[in-house]
């Protein structure tokens, strides 16, 4: 036995020595039949997958990897055992902070785009797992309420890649503690899979009331279950064909529905009052959402399900049609919610800058209409720490290789193509104005969009204004975020009660932005927006008409790696 665990140590060594390419392959296609025991937290899954090597070079091992919480049982190759090497392998990329990983040696080596089928067994339990989280110092408690993935005796929710390799994925580890690895390790694997197919069998048996197992992809047709005594088993096909950006994943829970025109919601036992306040929520959103981007769509053409999470105070995620989401009572939360998820059936555009963007804004304009601009204002600010420290982890990323770069337009992490986007959107409105920016949006065809300037030049052709400058510094390059300060600021009293302040605001980021700047006076204030250039100062003068108290820059409407040097006091103007 010992001599065993030294021969597989001396594999395990043998392997890495080899320096596999953890990214050579692409899945493309899989073929699963997933069952599920909630009672036993049990996961077993036996198929088929594909894979075709992408590398420049021919490959000998196929690395396999999944949750580290789940075993590898059958590996085969045409019908044949395959020689393989199974190892923990450390990533955050899921739950538990590690990979079950398989290294397969194949029996001869893949040529690049050469393809692969590999029957595949595993199984194991998906428990509830903080690991990732606790480890860099998240408290447990606080953590649950985002990784509340898990196969539970009264309620299952299982999201896959970045939380869950519930399927078999390849990837290089990634280290929460480093930057955005996770975010862009996800996103790599994301690039490489649009176009796989992934057809899964969902079964899930246990005793008492049967539970039907959704998922986010197109229902395959059979959804079935049948009840012998007190056992049942439950059936449901889910196709992703192709996956796209779909993130595959499984809920079971004793749900009832809801069906409204443009939702389907699914609530827990004796939260029908909840899923009430969300169906209110998506009829009052409509008229609002049309205006802005176009028809709502009702399903079959566009099916938007809410799916309830049974934490209430879990994170909400959203991936294809599906939002899985606590219901609660509270009208405010059940209002940006319906309308981004409106948003995204009325309006789709294949970047998410743009598609994940407008959805995010929509909730901006939205609360200013309900309750007006700080309000808006407030809503927005809940995203601007992540994207600060999306972008201080780029930063750091460029100081180590110069040719770094993470454009808006190209982005698959998460903080930039939701919260930075969702600024974007809401500068490039305070700059054209509702009606210009709603004409560009109606003129907007996904088709079309296949050049990096499109969204400019329709915007562009509303206002016959010049926008390049804004695009390049926030959208095609990433120049991380501005930072202004108020440089000088010069009161004058001109004449009895009136009053010029000369003001000069220092941009210390590399991004321009036309930013607000608010005049506070003894009686009033007023708002003049200014341009300020990447690295540069610009000066505006202000006209007062009583005497002058102090001076903002920035209402909060220009995401800002500082805020503290953003207030001027006013002392005795001179004469
Ligand atoms: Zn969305």
């Amino acid at each position: 036995m010992k001599f065993l665990r030294v021969l597989c140590v001396l594999c395990g060594l043998l392997v890495q020595a080899r320096a596999i390419d953890r990214e050579a392959f692409t899945f493309t296609n899989y073929d699963l039949d997933v069952r599920i025991e909630p009672e036993q937290q049990r996961l077993a899954v036996r198929g088929k997958i594909i894979l075709r090597n992408d590398s420049v070079a021919p490959q000998k091992n196929l690395p396999l990897q999944i949750s580290s919480s789940l075993g590898w049982r059958s590996i085969e190759l045409g019908g044949k055992p395959a020689q393989f090497v199974s190892q923990p392998y450390t990533s955050d990329i899921d739950h538990t902070g590690a990979l079950s990983e398989a290294i397969v040696t194949l029996p001869k080596e893949i040529p690049p785009k050469g393809a692969v089928e590999v029957e595949i067994g595993y199984e194991g339990i998906i428990p509830l797992d903080v690991t990732r989280l606790t480890r860099i110092g998240v408290p447990a408690e606080v953590a649950r309420h985002s990784d509340w993935d898990q196969i539970g005796q009264s309620f299952t929710a299982v999201r896959g890649i970045g939380y869950v390799a519930w399927y078999p994925i390849a990837t290089e580890s990634a280290n929460l503690s480093e930057g955005n690895s996770v975010a862009e390790t996800v996103a790599r694997w994301r690039a490489r899979e649009p176009q796989a197919q992934m057809k899964i069998k969902l079964s899930d048996s246990g005793e008492g009331t049967p539970a039907i197992p959704l998922c986010n992809g197109e229902a395959g047709g059979v959804r079935s279950y049948e009840q012998m005594s007190r056992a049942y088993e439950s059936v449901n096909e889910c196709a992703f064909q192709p996956l796209g950006e779909t993130v595959p994943l499984f809920v079971i829970g004793g749900y009832d529905g809801l069906d409204e025109p443009s939702v389907n919601l699914s609530y827990l036992p004796n939260h029908r009052p909840a899923a009430q306040t969300y169906a209110l929520a998506f009829r009052l959103a409509v008229p609002f959402v049309t205006e802005w981007f176009g028809t709502v769509k009702a399903p079959p053409k566009a099916r938007m399900e809410v799916v309830e999470l049974s934490d209430p105070e879990a994170a909400p995620y959203e991936s294809g049609s599906m939002l899985l989401a606590p219901l609660n009572s509270d009208s405010q939360v059940a209002q940006i919610t319906a309308v981004h998820q409106l948003t995204h059936t009325a309006f789709f555009s294949p970047r998410p800058w743009i598609d994940e963007g407008l959805a995010h804004f929509a909730q901006a304009v939205y609360r200013e209409q309900a309750s007006g601009r700080q309000s808006a204002l407030n809503f927005m600010g809940l995203h601007r720490a992540a994207l600060a420290e999306a972008e201080k982890a780029l930063d750091r990323e460029r100081s180590q290789n110069p040719g770094a770069d993470e454009s808006l337009i190209s982005t698959s992490i998460e903080d930039l193509y939701r919260s930075k986007a969702l600024y974007v959107w809401w500068m490039l409105r305070d700059m054209v104005g509702d009606v210009a920016l709603k004409k560009a949006l109606a003129a907007y065809r996904p088709e079309d969009d296949t050049t990096l300037s499109y969204m400019q030049q329709l915007i562009e052709a509303q206002t016959k204004s010049d926008l390049g400058w804004f695009f390049d510094d926030w959208v095609y390059r990433d120049r991380g975020l501005p930072d202004f300060k108020l440089a000088t600021v010069y009161p004058w009293e001109t004449s009895g009660n009136a009053h010029v302040v000369t003001v000069t605001v220092e941009n210390l980021g590399n991004a321009a932005a036309e930013v607000p700047l608010i005049l506070k006076m003894e009686e009033g204030q007023v708002t003049k927006r200014l341009l300020v250039r990447g690295k540069s100062k610009a000066i505006i003068r202000i006209e007062a008409i009583s005497t002058p108290r102090e001076i903002v820059v920035n209402d909060g409407s220009v995401p800002e790696s500082d805020m503290s040097n953003n207030l001027y006091k006013i002392e005795a103007p001179a004469k």
